[in-house]
């Protein structure tokens, strides 16, 4: 986020307490991801539950993981995404990507 988002400011202020949780943890990394509780020392491994293949943090399952490359193609147009690309994103569209799989985060 490099400036104000009005927008985005009034999606985040309408929504509830869990969700706004999770859109948060989206846009600053602070979530129970495995790579977040690895630098907190609470989990043994960081790579994503979901791919095997990179450390899980929120740039990861938004932007690259393949696991999730479906539901981006559907929902963006593309396979592989860069922060730049959800600059102007609905958050609840980025909590619609990692929603329903094994990483606990819900809608
Ligand atoms: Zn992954």
């Amino acid at each position: 986020m490099r400036s104000p988002n009005l927008a985005r400011t009034r999606e985040l202020l309408a929504m509830g307490k869990t969700k706004l949780r999770s859109g948060i943890g989206l846009l600053t990394g602070h979530l129970p991801l495995r790579a977040h509780l690895f630098n907190l020392r609470l989990a043994e491994q960081k790579e994503c539950r979901l791919c095997g293949e990179e450390s899980e943090d929120n740039l990861h399952l938004l932007c690259r993981c393949p696991a999730l490359a479906c539901k981006r193609y559907k929902s963006w147009g593309h396979m592989f995404m860069t922060p730049k690309d959800f600059e102007n994103a609905k958050v609840s569209s980025l909590i619609s990507l990692v929603s329903d799989t094994r990483l606990g985060l819900t809608e």
